[in-house]
């Protein structure tokens, strides 16, 4: 389908927000059918041009005032993101909304000097007579579709580029994080996004690809492997661009020389915390052989002593995963590898409930061709391999589909960040893990198959708009040498052009000069 053809279609069931520690649906959204989509981004069209005209600076008020509205009604939109994601309230707080303020002050900060677009001299020497403006325009309307993973920090390190280099901007969040898209939606309209846009359209994957075939400028999507390439075909037909965020399975590398106590509670952090279904965390563990032993038990110490258990409870560590169906992957995986070979080094207790628990667990001993190395492992579980040298380590993080991030671990950075050049992954952390996500001035995103496109940062706000250029020729009435009127003495003024610009002799240079002058300024038979 190359241009969007509307549909018309049935209403979908609403979707639900269901408490994952305890199964309790909380809320239910009324859901918008296709057509309504279709609609909504006729009006975010209508709203974008106004936008788009505003000066840079009323849209930065915008995004100031959101910061003040998310700062004042911080906790009780952690409690709601707890109830609907299953993350402690600790995280809720730091791992979502203190980023995203994060990114509101970096887009407030740095779009006016971004969108910026000074006149400048053309370099080329055939060229010198014009001026030249690089200026940055909005897509227009653009689309994001959300996860439930990180559903608000995530959505917001879109959004706030995209609303501020003027794109109106329509969010379909996940199905299982409805009330976030809705607090995001509030959040805005308080701060004076005026009506049109920024509009939440509540739905499941067909609202998602309703939304790829709408009349929409870009998709920004952030999701699974699968789901991704099903949008970029969809962007594909309709020739728009999109930018993808996919699915990881990041090696954390454990050289001999690290600090093992350190580098085990840096990487339990990262792997098991929002309950391990955090995109860029640790999930294939290579630990160099001298260190192996001392930091496997390290590591058992920390994952015991872990307190799983609801989020809104204090002191737990690590919440509930999203739905019992994520669970039943995450035991599959687990399975595969003990059928082959894995044995349990550790793990935590969970609680008996009706959520959606399971328990953090450490595989060692686990052979090369079990799922937990091959695909992404979404939940708190985490396979340790021992490798002979840093070599072997950088071979086998290599050796994946995916390239989101990557972490090493060890007391000699400058080694390490050497390293770091031969990982094939978007990023590359020594000595933490995570963190990368959610730094507002640094691009995330990967290779292979983990993604196109980057987000955050300056190139956040590159992918959010067109570049266009404007070239001004000074002089209106001097006409161009290589304009028509071909002739001998054209040829050998195109020639002695070349030379002067590009010839490697300094001599040859001086020598074209001459015919190239006379090429320039001489008037020449009109045409
Ligand atoms: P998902 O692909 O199931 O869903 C993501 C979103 O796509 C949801 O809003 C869903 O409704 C929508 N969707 C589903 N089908 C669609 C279709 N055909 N067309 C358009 N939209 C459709 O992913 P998920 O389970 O929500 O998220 C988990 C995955 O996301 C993991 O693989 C994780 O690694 C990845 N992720 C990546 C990043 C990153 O920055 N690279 C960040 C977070 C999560």
């Amino acid at each position: 389908m190359a241009a969007s053809t509307r549909p018309t279609e049935r209403p979908q069931r609403p979707v639900e927000s269901l408490d994952p520690a305890t199964g309790e649906v909380w809320k239910r959204f009324e859901t918008v059918t296709a057509q309504g989509v279709f609609e909504a981004v006729d009006r975010a069209k209508n709203a974008q041009r106004d936008w788009a005209g505003q000066p840079v600076g009323a849209r930065v008020r915008i995004v100031r005032r959101f910061h003040e509205s998310l700062y004042r009604r911080r906790h009780e939109i952690a409690r709601a993101l707890t109830r609907e994601n299953g993350k402690p309230v600790a995280e809720s707080i730091g791992s979502e909304i203190a980023i995203a303020l994060d990114f509101a002050n970096y887009y407030a900060r740095t779009t006016p000097r971004f969108l910026r677009a000074p006149w400048y001299n053309a370099g080329a020497l055939s060229m010198k007579r014009k001026r030249v403006r690089v200026s940055h325009e909005p897509f227009g309307v653009i689309g994001v579709i959300s996860p439930w993973n990180y559903p608000f920090m995530l959505s917001a390190g879109v959004v706030i580029p995209a609303l501020v280099t003027g794109n109106a901007v329509l969010l379909k969040p996940s199905e299982f994080t409805p009330e976030t898209g809705e607090l995001l939606a509030s959040l805005f309209a308080e701060a004076g996004v005026p009506t049109g846009v920024f509009t939440v359209l509540q739905g499941d994957g067909s609202t998602g690809a309703a939304l790829c075939d709408s009349g929409i400028d870009k998709i920004f999507f952030t999701g699974s492997v699968n789901t991704g390439r099903r949008v970029a075909v969809k962007c594909a037909e309709r020739l728009i661009p999109c930018a993808l965020e996919l699915g990881g399975s990041d090696a954390a590398i454990v050289l001999a020389d690290a600090n093992v106590h350190h580098a085990a509670s840096g990487i339990a952090w990262g792997r098991f915390s929002n309950a391990g279904q955090t995109c860029v965390a640790p999930k294939r563990l290579y630990v160099e052989a001298p260190a192996y032993d001392a930091f496997l038990a390290a590591l058992g110490d920390a994952v015991r002593s872990l307190k799983v258990g609801a989020g809104g409870t204090q002191e737990t560590d690590i919440g509930p995963m999203i739905r019992a169906d994520a669970v039943t992957a995450l035991e599959s995986q687990r399975d595969d590898a003990i059928a082959r070979g894995a044995t349990i080094v550790a793990t935590a207790t969970k609680p008996d409930s009706n959520g959606s628990f399971f328990a953090p667990t450490v595989l060692a001993n686990v052979p090369a061709d079990a799922r937990v190395l091959l695909e992404e492992t979404f939940g708190p579980l985490l396979p340790v391999v021992r490798v002979k040298d840093a070599d072997e380590a950088i071979m086998l993080a290599n050796d994946s589909k995916f390239g989101l991030s990557a972490s090493i671990w060890s007391s000699d950075t400058a080694r390490a960040a050497r390293l770091a050049q031969r990982i094939e992954a978007g990023s590359v952390v020594i000595n933490d893990a995570v963190v990368i996500a959610g730094m507002a001035d640094v691009p995330h995103g990967g290779v292979k198959q983990s993604g196109i496109g980057r987000t955050h940062g300056k190139a956040g706000l590159e992918e959010c708009v067109r570049t266009k250029a404007t070239v001004i020729d000074r002089f209106t009435s001097w006409r161009q040498a290589w304009w028509f009127g071909y002739s001998p003495a054209h040829d050998a003024g195109i020639d002695a052009y070349v030379r002067v610009a590009h010839s490697h002799s300094v001599l040859e240079k001086i020598r074209a000069l001459p015919t190239f002058v006379k090429f320039i300024f001489k008037p020449r038979r009109p045409v």
